[in-house]
C-alpha cells in the first residue's frame, strides 16, 4: 500500500554517528547544539528570530501567551486542522469561536473571521491546512486593522510560501511542528518564528520554567510563568542532520503536488482545491473534492493506494461543545474531502499510477 503519511528519517551512515557523538558527549539537555540548530533553521525560513520548542503544540502555546490569551478571552479558529491547533486553545481556558472555511481552499475563511471578532477576541488562529497557504493577503490587512495578533500554525506548511518569501515571516507569530510525520521530524519538537524582538526574548523564558540561560541561578529572577518547553541537544541533532538534506524533504512533496495539479485537472468526479495568489503550497498532503468519497477510498485501496479524510473536523468533539455553530461551507468540504499520498515516498511511477486509477473512475 502506498501511504498517504510517512517518517524521513536520514541515511543511517549520516545519522547514527552525528547522533552517538551528541549522546555521550556529556550535555544532552538544551545547550550548543540547539542554538546551532535554530541558527540553521532561521537561515532556511529567514527569521532570525526562531525559538525551537519540544512539540508544535508548545510553540503554539507559547504564541497564545504571548498574544495575552487567557480564561474567558476568545480566539477565532479554524475547525478544519489537526486536534492540537484547538487544543492548545482551550488550554489556556479561552473560548474557541469557529470561523467557517472557504470552499476553494479548506482553509479559514478572513471574511467569516472578521465577522466574528468581538471586544473579547485576543488572537486569530489560522491553518496552512494540508500545506496550503492562507489568504495572508486578507489576513495581515485584518491583523492590522483589529490590533489582533494572527497566530499561523504552519504546522503543515513547511517551506511553501507567499510572495516568494517562506511562511515564518507573515504574521506575529508562525508555528512549525517538527512531529514523526510531518515534513521534517526531529522525532518530536518545534519553533515559534517572531516579528518581534520582545515576542523572541520573552519566548526563550518560557520555554525554560522563566528562566534566563544566559545567567547563573543566583543571578535569575523569574517574572513570567514558565514551562518545560524547550529543546534538548538530541532532538536538535536529528533536526541539523535533517536541515542538511532539507530539499530532499520537502521538494518532492511539491513536485508531486504539481503533478497532481496538472494531470488531476479536469477529470469527472475530481474537484480541485485552488490556492491564493502569490501563494506557493509545500502540499504536505494532496486534497481533493470527490463525489462517493467511501467508493473512491475503496477503490484506491484495491489497487494498493491508501486514500483517506486523516482528519476529523475539531467542532465534532465533546469538548469544544459550548463553541458549536453553523458552518454551511465546512457542511459541503468535509463531505467531500480526500487525501492522497504526494510525499517524498512516492515515485514518478506510482504517482503516474495513481493519476490513472482516478482518471478511470470509481
Ligand atoms: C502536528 C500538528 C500540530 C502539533 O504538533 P506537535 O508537534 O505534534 O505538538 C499542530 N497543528 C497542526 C495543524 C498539526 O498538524
Amino acid at each position: 500500500m502506498i501511504p498517504l503519511v510517512k517518517t524521513g528519517l536520514p541515511n543511517p551512515d549520516i545519522l547514527m554517528p552525528a547522533l552517538e557523538k551528541v549522546l555521550y558527549s556529556g550535555y544532552i539537555a538544551q545547550g550548543t547544539v540547539v542554538d546551532e540548530f535554530e541558527n540553521k533553521f532561521s537561515d532556511y525560513v529567514e527569521n532570525k528570530f526562531s525559538v525551537s520548542v519540544n512539540s508544535g503544540t508548545a510553540a503554539l502555546h507559547i504564541a497564545l501567551i504571548l498574544a495575552g490569551v487567557k480564561k474567558g478571552d476568545e480566539v477565532i479558529s479554524t475547525p478544519l486542522t489537526a486536534e492540537p491547533t484547538n487544543t492548545a486553545i482551550s488550554q489556556t481556558g479561552a473560548k474557541i469561536v469557529w470561523a467557517d472555511i472557504d470552499l476553494k481552499t479548506g482553509n479559514i475563511c478572513p471574511k467569516d473571521v472578521e465577522k466574528k471578532i468581538t471586544s473579547k477576541t485576543k488572537a486569530i488562529m489560522v491553518v496552512d491546512y494540508a500545506g496550503i497557504p492562507v489568504d495572508i493577503d486578507a489576513f495581515q490587512t485584518i491583523e492590522r486593522k483589529y490590533n489582533t495578533p494572527v497566530i499561523q500554525d504552519a504546522a503543515h506548511a513547511l517551506g511553501a510560501k507567499f510572495a516568494g518569501q517562506k511562511l515564518g515571516n507573515h504574521f506575529r507569530f508562525t508555528t512549525f511542528s517538527f512531529q514523526a510525520i510531518k515534513h521534517m521530524t526531529t522525532i518530536d519538537g518545534g519553533m515559534v518564528c517572531f516579528k518581534n524582538e520582545d515576542d523572541y526574548e520573552k519566548a526563550k523564558l518560557i520555554r525554560w520554567f522563566g528562566l534566563d540561560k544566559t545567567k547563573t541561578r543566583q543571578k535569575n529572577d523569574i517574572t513570567i510563568q514558565g514551562y518545560k518547553y524547550h529543546m534538548n541537544n538530541v532532538n536538535a541533532q536529528i533536526g541539523i542532520v535533517q536541515l542538511n538534506r532539507i530539499h530532499e524533504l520537502v521538494d518532492p512533496y511539491i513536485e508531486n503536488g504539481k503533478f497532481y495539479d496538472q494531470e488531476l485537472k479536469g477529470v469527472k468526479g475530481v474537484e480541485l482545491i485552488e490556492y491564493y495568489p502569490k501563494s506557493e503550497p509545500s502540499y504536505w498532503l494532496y486534497t481533493l473534492k470527490v463525489e462517493n468519497r467511501d467508493m473512491f477510498i475503496s477503490k484506491l485501496a484495491e489497487k494498493g493506494i491508501m486514500a483517506s479524510e486523516l482528519h476529523k473536523r475539531n467542532d465534532s468533539h465533546s469538548i469544544f461543545s459550548n463553541s458549536k455553530t453553523s458552518l454551511p461551507s465546512l457542511d459541503i468540504f468535509s463531505k467531500k474531502m480526500v487525501h492522497i499520498p504526494c510525499g517524498w515516498w512516492v515515485t514518478k511511477e506510482e504517482r503516474q499510477k495513481i493519476v490513472n486509477v482516478i482518471k478511470n473512475g470509481w
